[in-house]
């Protein structure tokens, strides 16, 4: 799987959602315990599998910098 330096997939436990977050950084939908979350190594946050797969879409493989702003902005899952 490529981008696997940017996100660190983590399957979701109670004590995650209870002391980080329990909403996706990126499009704030919930996350359940048992769900599968992406941990964001460029911002720091948890994505859902959506998010996760869109930014990966945009992103430079290398670098796991955005590099098509104006994708992202259209980005919603
Ligand atoms: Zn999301």
């Amino acid at each position: 799987m490529s981008h696997g330096a940017c996100f660190v997939a983590q399957t979701a436990t109670s004590d995650i959602l209870l002391r980080v977050t329990n909403v996706c950084g990126e499009c704030y939908g919930d996350l359940h315990e048992g769900d599968t979350i992406y941990y964001d190594m460029q911002y720091y946050r948890y994505l859902c599998e959506c998010c996760k797969e869109k930014l990966c879409d945009v992103m430079d493989e290398q670098t796991c910098e955005i590099i098509d702003e104006n994708r992202q902005d259209s980005l919603f899952c």
